[in-house]
């Protein structure tokens, strides 16, 4: 589903977080939100999600305007850092809790749970409880508790901050193939160039609240549009 942004801000108290902020992402679209710490890059996201309220602006699915839509009506799926699993849930019961909130049919939340292990490479792993996992099996519990709901847009913040070198990028290409495999539109925020270029079709790049420049890896990298621009892209992949 395409996501609209139209001149959305976002203050706390007297402070200006997101000025004016006006994004598009389209319809099976995987974009990535890549800027330094403190940019207002997860701001954005809770404002996607309806955690946060916006101070000005609309947020558009499709074409319905969700601004003032409740969080728990908008189905998104979010992997955040601070999202855990339960602890206590086995696999299989994190991945079908979206689904028994719904009061789904037992026999169907067990298909679709299935599913969704499958489609992330977990199905052996289903009666392990959270904390007998390694970070990157985590992370694909994660994912496919966030994509049971079949949500809206996929929400990533910083997915693969926790892993080491060598798990984060084989998550890389994970999350990309599990992206593309649904056709979801999703927004991943990173403040890693090399994961925005390797993993997203499109690059916002931003800096203090604001979107410097969007464009393709390719644009964005031969054709930056200011010294900001071309200094946070850095070495190339
Ligand atoms: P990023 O995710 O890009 O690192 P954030 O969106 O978390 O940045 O934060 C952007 C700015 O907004 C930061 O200056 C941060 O301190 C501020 N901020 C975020 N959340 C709050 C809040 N709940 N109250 C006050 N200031 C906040
Ligand atoms: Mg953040």
């Amino acid at each position: 589903m395409r996501i609209l942004l139209d001149k959305f801000s976002k203050s706390f108290g007297d402070v200006r977080v997101i000025e004016d902020m006006t994004l598009e992402v389209n319809d099976g679209e995987m974009l990535a939100l890549l800027g330094p710490s403190g940019c207002g890059k997860s701001t954005t996201l809770f404002a996607i999600c309806g955690i946060h309220k916006v101070s000005g602006g609309r947020i558009f699915f499709g074409e319905r305007d969700m601004t003032d839509v409740p969080s728990q009506e908008r189905n998104v799926g979010v992997v955040f850092q601070s999202y855990a699993l339960y602890p206590h849930m086995t696999v299989a019961e994190n991945i079908a809790f979206p689904l028994r909130i719904r009061k789904l049919p037992e026999a169907e939340v067990k298909r679709q749970m299935e599913e969704m292990a499958r489609l992330v490479h977990i199905e052996e792993l289903l009666g392990r409880r959270p904390a007998e996992l390694s970070g990157g099996q985590q992370q694909r519990v994660a994912l496919a508790r966030a994509l049971v709901r079949r949500p809206n847009v996929l929400l990533l913040d910083e997915p693969l901050a926790n892993l080491d070198a060598k798990l984060r990028l084989e998550m890389r290409s994970e999350i990309r193939r599990i992206q593309l495999e649904t056709g979801i539109t999703a927004i991943l925020v990173t403040h890693d160039q090399v994961e925005a270029m390797s993993m997203c079709d499109r690059i916002a790049i931003m800096n203090a609240g604001r979107i410097i420049q969007i464009a393709t890896p390719q644009e964005m990298y031969r054709n930056p549009r200011t010294a900001f621009v071309a200094g946070f892209l850095g070495n190339p992949p």
